[in-house]
């Protein structure tokens, strides 16, 4: 049995279902779901993140984060924590470029937060030795760095279209043999009274339930023991419109037409982000305007001084990608949680 036909056969005995459980489903269904069961990164598979591209990326967030770590003063202990690491590639990259760093790999005990079996063992393959969590409630109580990059962005949303001052959710039924989106009753949404001021009737907003619970839990830890978060993703201050969006060997695709089998993703309302952490949070920056604080140009052609003319374009494309505003430079945001009386990690302004 597919998922689609599992999803099809739920909908037909209990009713239409939300956004949110069907994204669920299709990204971390136990033997159905996108990320539970595969690998779906890079040039063969579905789609390429930026520490995909260039191991760049990863090494000025391990900078960034050595020098929050020095900072506030080079705690001899710490967590150093990603949140849905992928293949590891990312935390590699970090741990290469932190290495020459006095101090800083003795103090660091490393936690991976990943929910998908298959990428655990991916992740193992690259890192090694690790402690891996279900999620962020069980990382010890101690200083945290924690970088999350495109993690946000795979949580599952509910999204809501409005109908005077009240709001009909957006479900996914069946009809005329296919699943089809529709609309439930109109009913007030607490979580929403904000949204009254910058939407009108018709338009549609999304919310992402899990959201706040794990970046209180983070920013509690940073703002209690000590630490920063890179929290980096697409999206923008307020998510609106509908943002889902299907993803499968680069190219778009239908949301409701290959569950399991494409990759599901939103943008992150920042706002709604920023609001739920205790401790303090940076200004949400443009990933460009962060990677060029943090040097990347100049890495770009330290790097490109070492390389084969064969390997220099794509080095070149890479370095566009991330940091051009027609590219990912605008598209994606960083920002930063950090404690009370300290100063942000470098590349963000508070
Ligand atoms: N950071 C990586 C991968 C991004 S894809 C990169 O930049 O390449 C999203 C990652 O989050 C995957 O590793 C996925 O398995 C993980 N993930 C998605 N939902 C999760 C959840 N609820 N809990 C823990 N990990 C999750």
């Amino acid at each position: 049995m597919s998922l689609k036909d599992i999803l099809i056969e739920r909908i037909r005995t209990v009713g239409p279902m939300r956004v949110s459980d069907f994204m669920a489903e299709c990204l971390m269904h136990p033997t159905h779901g996108y990320y539970a069961t595969r690998d779906p990164f890079g040039v063969k598979g579905d789609f390429t993140t930026a520490p995909e591209m260039t191991q760049m990326f990863g090494e000025l967030i391990g900078l960034s984060l050595a020098q929050a770590w020095m900072d506030q003063g080079a705690p001899d202990s710490f967590v150093l924590a990603e949140i849905g690491p992928g293949r590891g590639t990312l935390m590699a990259d970090l741990l290469r470029a932190t290495n020459k760093i006095p101090g800083f790999h003795a103090a660091l005990d490393l936690h991976l937060i990943e929910a998908s079996p298959a990428l655990r063992a991916k992740q193992r393959e690259l890192l090694g030795e690790a402690t891996w969590h279900d999620d962020v409630s069980t990382l010890p109580e101690a200083p945290l760095f924690l970088i999350a990059n495109e993690f946000f962005d795979a949580l599952p949303v509910r999204q809501f279209i409005r109908d005077g001052d009240l709001w009909r959710e957006r479900l996914i039924g069946f009809e005329n043999a296919q699943m089809c989106f529709g609309m439930g009753a109109a009913a007030d949404q607490p979580m929403l009274r904000h949204r009254l001021e910058d939407t009108e009737d018709g338009m549609l907003v999304e919310i992402c339930e899990a959201m706040p619970q794990i970046v209180q839990t983070i920013g509690a830890r940073i703002q209690d023991h000590g630490g920063a978060a890179l929290i980096i993703d697409y999206g923008d201050w307020r998510s609106q419109g509908d943002t889902m969006q299907a993803i499968k060997d680069h190219q778009e695709v239908d949301v409701l037409d290959i569950p399991g089998d494409c990759d599901l993703t939103a943008h992150v309302d920042f706002e709604m982000l920023c609001a739920a952490t205790p401790s303090r949070f940076s200004r949400v920056t443009a990933q460009g305007v962060f990677l060029e604080r943090l040097g990347i140009t100049t890495r770009a052609q330290n790097l490109a001084e070492q390389m084969e003319p064969v390997q220099i374009e794509q080095h070149i494309a890479a370095h566009r990608r991330l940091t051009h505003p027609d590219e990912m430079g605008n598209l994606f945001k960083v920002v930063a949680l950090y404690p009370d009386g300290q100063v942000p990690p470098a590349g963000v302004e508070a």
